[in-house]
């Protein structure tokens, strides 16, 4: 049984904000900050994803409306439901942390289109993921009288340069994890490198507009 509970809206005043942080989405970490701070793509949903393969090939052998089908198809509606769940909560949890610890907050538009192309679960759980996420920041802050900036799509975060600015336009592979650059030579985390890229944009949206 679920219980829907009417949560009374209080919008906070807008604060006067002193601490930002730009936050990159990514595959192997869901998401990567400004502040050098990783989260991990849930590893809970590799196991849920093999377990729900599993009960889908048991579902192929039943016999069509059967007992056992019906069973079977209720034990994959109730992993769903969980997977829904711990996703929610996850999610939940690091959009609390970032909006607690920030005021001004800010993050890509996302390039959904481009990454729902791939059906599989885990795929589709990360593209839900992302879209989920940013709307929970953005919620959030609104509540919290925090600012949240999202930045244009075509911005390249991980081809410029955080320390110098510059951009190398050639870098492409994103197997590469390690941001080298050609100019001034620093050496930095691929990702973290474009979630304080993605940060000085947003606050290039706020102040210089
Ligand atoms: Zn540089």
């Amino acid at each position: 049984m679920s219980v829907i509970v009417e949560e009374e809206a209080v919008i906070k005043e807008k604060v006067i904000p002193s601490k930002a942080i730009g936050i990159d989405l990514g595959v192997k970490d869901l998401v990567i900050t400004s502040d050098y701070e990783k989260y991990d793509n849930n590893k809970i949903f590799a196991k849920y994803e093999k377990k729900l393969k599993r009960l889908q090939r048991e579902l192929a052998r039943r016999e069509k409306g059967g007992k056992n089908y019906n069973k079977t198809k209720l034990k994959i509606a109730k992993l769903h439901e969980k997977i829904k769940n711990t996703r929610k909560h996850y999610l939940n949890k690091i959009a609390n942390k970032i909006v607690l610890e920030n005021d001004i907050i800010v993050t890509e538009n996302l390039k959904v289109k481009e990454m729902s192309k791939n059906k599989r679960l885990a795929k589709y759980i990360l593209d839900a993921s992302f879209s989920k996420l940013c709307s929970l920041l953005e919620w959030k802050s609104k509540l919290q009288g925090k600012f949240y900036y999202k930045i244009d799509t075509y911005y390249p975060s991980s081809q410029i340069c955080s320390y110098c600015g510059q951009q190398d336009a050639s870098l492409k592979d994103l197997s590469i994890r390690e941001y080298k650059c050609q100019s001034c030579g620093r050496e930095l985390d691929r990702d973290i490198n474009a979630s304080i890229n993605i940060l000085f944009e947003g606050l290039k949206l706020r102040y210089q507009n």
